[in-house]
């Protein structure tokens, strides 16, 4: 954008922020709904916004006193709009594809804002529209996030039903393996080099940004390889419950350092959470906390029934590949199989709906 547009649009947000404050002034103390958006209850003192944006403005000011009530209840602080995004809608803004050559992907133009201006913003797309655009399910619909540096567009997708046949996997994720299944599948026995040469390079660097790149393509086809088995269900661990519990969250930082290291490991669930999606596969989490030193077979918890890739419980004498136990145990642990340990996962443990 040039500086005289975006300073445009920053007067027109700036304006905008103001409005939809106005807004939730008046929205706070009781619950509106949308259809009281009547030509009276639209009007804002000193304002040059079209009737058509202060809508715009109304209707977000009534989903932001929504989501904050809904998030703290009666104890919610009013919320504050700070003129940095806006939400619209046809009503305000269309998308045009660029012609053949131009410098950018489409231009979103957005009009009826008020004082006569007319805005086309220039956007490339980012890797990720692609994904959709090309997927025959999704629908791209008329709504539009804008922000100084960014417009969203966003898709509506159909979702088929999770496939009903084949079999059930628990993953553990590793770096000798990145993945160990249940049924005692390896797969990704190749990325240990990779996966040392991102926490090697420096951070933030070219190089890093290079072996990233390198790494998660590589992540992407082991995901698509997994899903090629044709699962019903895949567990694996999860990464957000980390932060329950602090014995819980130094336990499996530790184990993380020793593995694939936090963003490798994020970014790896990541892709086999959307390959499963894509897939019809359901995908579920469950803590991880001490699925490596349980014995799958008896429950028995200790850190001495592992030695480095062997498991043998201390308890029941029964033996495995460390990483396949670990899988059983996720698995074992989403169908609920085993008794809670006491205090493994602290008081904060909630399952993720
Ligand atoms: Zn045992």
């Amino acid at each position: 954008m040039t500086a005289s547009k975006r300073a445009l649009l920053a007067s027109v947000m700036e304006e905008y922020g103001r409005v939809v404050n106005h807004f939730l002034d008046k929205f706070w103390t009781r619950k509106w709904s949308k259809n009281e958006l009547t030509r009276e209850n639209l009007v804002v003192p000193e304002t040059w916004l079209t009737a058509r944006l202060r809508k715009v403005a109304a209707r977000e000011a009534i989903d932001m006193v929504a989501a904050a009530r809904e998030r703290d209840g009666v104890s919610a602080r009013k919320p504050v709009h700070r003129g940095r995004r806006m939400c619209v809608s046809s009503t305000i803004a269309s998308l045009k594809p660029s012609e053949q050559g131009g410098e950018f992907d489409a231009w979103l133009h957005v009009a009826s804002v008020g004082r006569g201006i007319v805005l086309d913003l220039p956007l490339r797309y980012h890797r990720h529209y692609h994904r959709y655009a090309n997927d025959p399910r999704a629908r791209r619909t008329e709504s539009y996030v804008i922000t100084l540096d960014s417009v969203q567009l966003a898709f509506e997708m159909d979702f088929e039903p999770p496939r009903r046949e084949g079999p059930e996997f628990g993953v553990d994720s590793g770096i000798t393996a990145l993945a160990t299944l249940s049924d005692g599948t390896r797969l990704g026995t190749d990325m240990k080099a990779s996966v040392e040469r991102v926490k090697r390079c420096r951070h933030g660097s070219k190089g890093q940004q290079r072996a990233r790149r390198a790494l998660k393509q590589r992540m992407a086809e082991v995901a698509l390889e997994l899903v090629s088995r044709n699962p019903r269900l895949v567990v694996a661990e999860d990464l957000l419950l980390l932060s329950y519990g602090r014995k819980t969250h130094r336990r499996v930082s530790k184990n993380m350092r020793r593995s694939l290291g936090a963003w490798t490991n994020r970014n790896w669930l990541d892709r086999l959470d959307m390959a499963c999606e894509a897939n019809r596969v359901r995908f579920e989490r469950v803590p991880p906390a001490y699925s490596s030193q349980r014995c799958h077979a008896c429950g028995h918890t200790e850190k001495g029934n592992r030695a480095g890739e062997v498991f043998r419980c201390r308890a029941c004498g029964y033996t495995d590949h460390a990483d396949v136990n670990a899988a059983r145990n996720l698995l074992g642990r989403f169908w609920g199989h085993e008794p809670r340990p006491a205090g493994a996962y602290g008081t904060g443990f909630q399952r993720k709906a």
